[in-house]
């Protein structure tokens, strides 16, 4: 009797965790959900366009996808098509590895106005998400302000910096492809609570703000420091010293040098997002920030404020779990409520659905293949249990139309051959457009 596996979600954590239990288990059997008909998670629609070399790792994901034992349902949508609770009666273990797709928001006045997106929106509409087809910013304005001092912070920047050139090679969508080339930002400003110490962001990405085509990045000489001060392990310590080192070589920069200046303002804490009524709507002109200093790693305000001006604001502060799901969530609705990736009998998380929005694609692999330790400890096969034949009967009663991985590979393929080159691929945009394409 072989146990039985229903892995949620098709990103790095999910496929890691299939990788784990494949060679762990060969003769188990594998279903993997996902609510997109494509697989790979962040891995499409995350990781920034013009970073391709580091979408080559589907291809690693793919040699999980072919194995006899592992079956890809996707189009298949957890708290849609089928329920937690029905996915862990017919499964010996299930295992969530859905993620954390829902941006984090500020919770400041004016969040709602036009002009204010969400870096999970902004993301999504350029990476070709579905859900994000019909977002259509208005990236027209004089000055954007991104607020977050990570790593998306600073893809969402460099990409409204960035000249159609520059984008030829990627896998851009073509309506973003379009507003970026009709942006004109004079100022782009990256905005943190905290400093360059407590940045999350890293070398490689800071370093590509300052080989912009028309964009030139811009530091306060006196909010970097000439050495790492703080006490840390010393991996942080080799990060952090490199990251000053790239926004120290910025000190000195000609504002003029080229077309859009790149502002990293640190020590800002948003406290509202302004705005003026137009055409009866709310639209955002700025962001009012209280200047900080760090304490003990704590961004304290100093009680003086002041004003950026913005036509575009995009928040990049975090990401947290989508609710619908059904599984248990922790108190703050931000990861799936779990013990080292234990959930409860017969459920594990992985991957950022269980850690949280932190850590790169890599990361994932250790952490998913601990917790698939755990559950090959915890789970032996049960004979009652319905497994693939159970699931397959459900989705077809309720009329699902499962997209397999087969199916997969011809919506890749024609993405593809529609590629205008350089460009490696053209995303289809809708899931009807996907679906469509099986249907030629
Ligand atoms: C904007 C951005 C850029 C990044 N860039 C990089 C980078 O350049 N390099 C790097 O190493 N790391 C990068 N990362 C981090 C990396 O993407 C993550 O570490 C990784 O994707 C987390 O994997 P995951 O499987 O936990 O989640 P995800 O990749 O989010 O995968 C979750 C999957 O679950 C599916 N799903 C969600 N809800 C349901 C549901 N209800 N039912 C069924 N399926 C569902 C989703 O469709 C998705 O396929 C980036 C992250 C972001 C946000």
């Amino acid at each position: 009797m072989s146990l039985s596996v229903a892995v949620v979600g098709s990103g790095p954590g999910g496929l890691y965790a299939v990788e784990a239990l494949t060679k762990n288990l060969p003769d188990c059997r594998i279903d993997i959900i996902d609510r997109l008909p494509s697989p790979y998670g962040l891995v499409r629609f995350g990781v920034a366009p013009d970073h391709q070399t580091t979408k080559n790792v589907s291809r690693v994901f793919d040699k999980q996808m072919v194995k006899d034992n592992v079956r890809y349902l996707g189009n298949v949508e957890l708290g849609r098509d089928i329920s937690y609770d029905e996915l862990k009666d017919m499964y010996d273990a299930v295992v969530l590895a859905f993620g954390t797709p829902i941006g984090r928001r500020l919770g400041l006045p004016g969040e709602d106005a036009e002009g204010v997106y969400n870096s999970d929106a902004i993301v999504a509409w350029y990476s070709g998400h579905p859900d994000f087809e019909n977002l259509n910013p208005d990236l027209t304005g004089k000055a954007a302000i991104i607020i977050g001092i990570g790593n998306v912070a600073l893809d969402v920047a460099r990409l409204f910096a960035r000249t159609e050139a520059e984008l030829a090679d990627t896998d851009t969508t073509d309506f973003a492809l379009d507003a970026i080339k009709n942006a004109h930002f004079d100022d782009i400003y990256i905005v943190g609570r905290r400093g360059p110490i407590e940045g999350t962001f890293t070398r490689a990405e800071l370093g590509e703000l300052g080989e912009l085509e028309r964009g030139v990045a811009l530091v306060h000489e006196e909010q970097l420091p000439e050495e790492v001060e703080a006490e840390m392990d010393p991996r942080d310590l080799r990060e952090k010293v490199a990251n000053l080192k790239v926004l120290r070589s910025y000190i000195g920069n000609d504002p003029n040098a080229n077309p859009v200046k790149v502002h990293f303002e640190f020590y800002a804490s948003p406290k509202e997002f302004l705005t003026e009524t137009r055409d009866g709507k709310e639209h955002v002109v700025g962001v009012r920030v209280e200047r900080t200093k760090v304490e003990n790693g704590r961004a304290v305000g100093t009680g003086e404020e002041f004003d950026i001006a913005a036509d575009v604001v995009v928040p990049s502060v975090g990401y947290q779990a989508e609710p619908s799901t059904g599984a248990p969530l922790d108190e703050w609705g931000s990861t799936v409520e779990n013990t080292d990736g234990r959930v409860e009998p017969g459920v594990y998380a992985v991957g950022w659905a269980k850690r949280g929005p932190t850590g790169t694609i890599a990361l994932n692999r250790k952490d998913s293949h601990g917790v698939v330790n755990l559950l090959l400890e915890d789970i032996t096969a049960d004979p009652a249990k319905s497994g693939s034949a159970g699931v397959d009967r459900l989705l077809a009663d309720r009329g699902v139309r499962v997209v397999s991985y087969y199916q997969w590979q011809k919506i890749d393929q024609a993405e593809v051959v529609a590629a205008n080159p350089p460009a490696p691929r053209k995303k289809f945009t809708s899931i009807e457009a996907m679906l469509d394409a099986l249907d030629r």
